[in-house]
C-alpha cells in the first residue's frame, strides 16, 4: 500500500480502549501520510469547544458508554470527505458496533476505499494498567505513560510545555465501564469482519513495544 497508487485504503484500527490504537495511528499517519481519525478526538474537540453536541455526549462519555451510532457516523461520513482522505486515511475507535460497519463499510466499498481491519489483542489488566498510567498532552495530543514513557519533566508535554491531563475515562471505575462496552457492543464487530470477506489481521500486542507492533501493521499492509 502506498499513498498514490492503486485504490484508497482505509486502515481500521480495531481493539479494546487502551489497546494502542491512538498511539499507532499517529505513528502510522507519520509513516504512510495518511490522516488519522479519532471519533474520541473529534468527540473531545466537540466537548472542549462547548459545542451543543459536545453537551449530548459528554455525559455518556464520562461514564464510560458509547454515544449513538448517528452521531460518530455522521462526524465520519464528514471528515471522510475531506480532501486530505483521498488516498487513504486511519480510522481509530470507529467502527464500535456492528450498526456503526453496516453503515460505513458498503459506504466505503462504494467509494473505492480498500479496507483493512488490523485487531489489537491487549489482555484485560494490562489496559487498567496500561490506562491509568495514561497522560495527555492537550496541545498537541501527544500520549505519555508514567510508567512506561513518562515525559523529560514531570507532568509537562516534551513538545510544548503543556500540562499533561488524566483523561476523565481513564479513571479506574470508568475504564472498567468501557471494557464492559467493549465486550458487549464492540467485540461482536469481530465475527462480523471475518464474515464479511475483508483483509483481517491480528497482532498480539500486549507486551510488543510501539516500534514493533507498527512493523507488524505495516508488514500487513504492504502485503
Ligand atoms: P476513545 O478515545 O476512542 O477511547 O473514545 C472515547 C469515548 O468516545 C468512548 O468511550 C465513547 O464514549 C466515545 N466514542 C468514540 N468513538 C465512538 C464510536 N465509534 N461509537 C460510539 N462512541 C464512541
Amino acid at each position: 500500500m502506498n499513498g498514490n497508487s492503486g485504490p484508497p485504503t482505509a486502515l481500521i484500527l480495531f481493539g479494546p480502549p487502551g489497546s494502542g490504537k491512538g498511539t499507532q495511528a499517529k505513528l502510522l499517519k507519520d509513516s504512510l501520510g495518511f490522516p488519522h481519525i479519532s471519533t474520541g478526538d473529534m468527540l473531545r474537540a466537540k466537548i472542549a469547544s462547548d459545542d451543543p453536541l459536545g453537551w449530548r455526549v459528554k455525559g455518556l462519555m464520562q461514564a464510560g458508554k458509547l454515544v449513538p451510532d448517528e452521531v460518530v457516523n455522521q462526524l465520519v461520513t464528514q471528515r471522510v470527505q475531506d480532501p486530505d482522505c483521498e488516498h487513504g486515511f486511519i480510522l481509530d475507535g470507529y467502527p464500535r458496533t456492528i450498526a456503526q460497519a453496516r453503515v460505513m463499510q458498503p459506504w466505503l466499498r462504494g467509494l473505492g476505499y480498500d479496507q483493512v481491519v488490523i485487531h489489537l489483542k491487549v489482555d484485560y489488566i494490562s489496559i487498567i494498567t496500561r490506562l491509568t498510567a495514561r497522560r495527555v498532552c492537550p496541545s498537541c495530543g501527544t500520549i505519555y505513560s508514567v510508567t512506561s514513557s513518562p515525559p523529560k519533566v514531570a507532568d509537562h508535554c516534551d513538545y510544548d510545555g503543556s500540562r499533561l491531563l488524566v483523561r476523565e475515562d481513564d479513571r479506574e471505575s470508568v475504564v472498567r465501564a468501557r471494557l464492559e462496552s467493549y465486550d458487549r457492543q464492540t467485540k461482536p464487530l469481530l465475527d462480523y469482519f471475518a464474515a464479511s470477506g475483508f483483509p483481517f489481521h491480528e497482532v498480539e500486542a500486549t507486551s510488543a513495544r510501539p516500534q514493533e507492533v507498527l512493523s507488524m501493521i505495516r508488514g500487513f499492509v504492504e502485503r
